[in-house]
């Protein structure tokens, strides 16, 4: 939704994998059971895969889904900004309850192709699983399910909660409840995001 609504582009590394996964490529192969077994990727590939990206495309504005998740990742990434000479404009922490997390997680669908991302709730893709945007297969991830969720949830609390603290010292965090509806929450975030864009 922000690339499309604001065209900047946005990355995640846990799509990279799975595509690297879907592609069967060294490195795919490599991380295809953690991602799966719903551990944490070594920070070491992790911050190797932002580096490439930035090089590729960093300059005028990203976003990062899902990165930094660990201490480690968040202090590379500052070194990365500042060699960039790019300011760290926001950092957004959508907070969601466990039990809006396994409704999610329970009806989530997404495209392989472009990462759309909808649930099996919404009537419009309840028959036809088709990407309304590329045409690709919406399909479930096989990392939601509710036995993988609690190492999911596990890592979270012990390895990426600690970075609510870090980011505050830096008075750029905004936590946003992400328990609402996805209009509900995209405008808040859309706010946030025109708060900072020169005028
Ligand atoms: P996501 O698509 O963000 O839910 O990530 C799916 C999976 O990719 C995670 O459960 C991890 O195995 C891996 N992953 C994604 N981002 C990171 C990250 N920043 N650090 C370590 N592993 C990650």
């Amino acid at each position: 939704m922000i690339t499309r609504h604001f065209g900047i582009p946005v990355t995640s590394p846990g799509a990279i994998l799975r595509r690297e996964r879907d592609l069967g490529t060294p490195l795919g192969q490599e991380t295809a059971e953690v991602l799966r077994s719903g551990g944490l990727v070594s920070d070491k590939i992790i911050i190797e895969l932002i580096e490439d990206w930035l090089r590729l495309h960093g300059g005028h504005g990203f976003v990062f889904d899902g990165f930094p998740r660990t201490l480690p990742q968040a202090e590379s990434l500052m070194s990365m900004l500042t060699k960039l000479r790019t300011a760290l404009d926001l950092v957004i922490w959508l907070e969601a309850s466990e039990k809006t997390v396994r409704d999610r997680i329970t009806g989530r669908l997404q495209c392989g192709e472009c990462g759309f991302t909808t649930s099996s709730s919404s009537a419009q893709f309840a028959n036809r699983p088709v990407c309304p945007y590329c045409d690709g297969r919406l399909e479930r991830r096989n990392d939601d399910d509710l036995g993988v969720l609690q190492t999911r949830l596990q890592e979270f609390r012990t390895k990426t909660e600690p970075l609510g603290a870090f980011y505050k010292k830096v008075s750029v965090l905004h936590r946003i409840d992400g328990n609402r509806d996805r209009d509900a929450v995209f405008s808040e975030i859309s706010r946030l995001i025109e708060d900072k864009t020169p005028k």
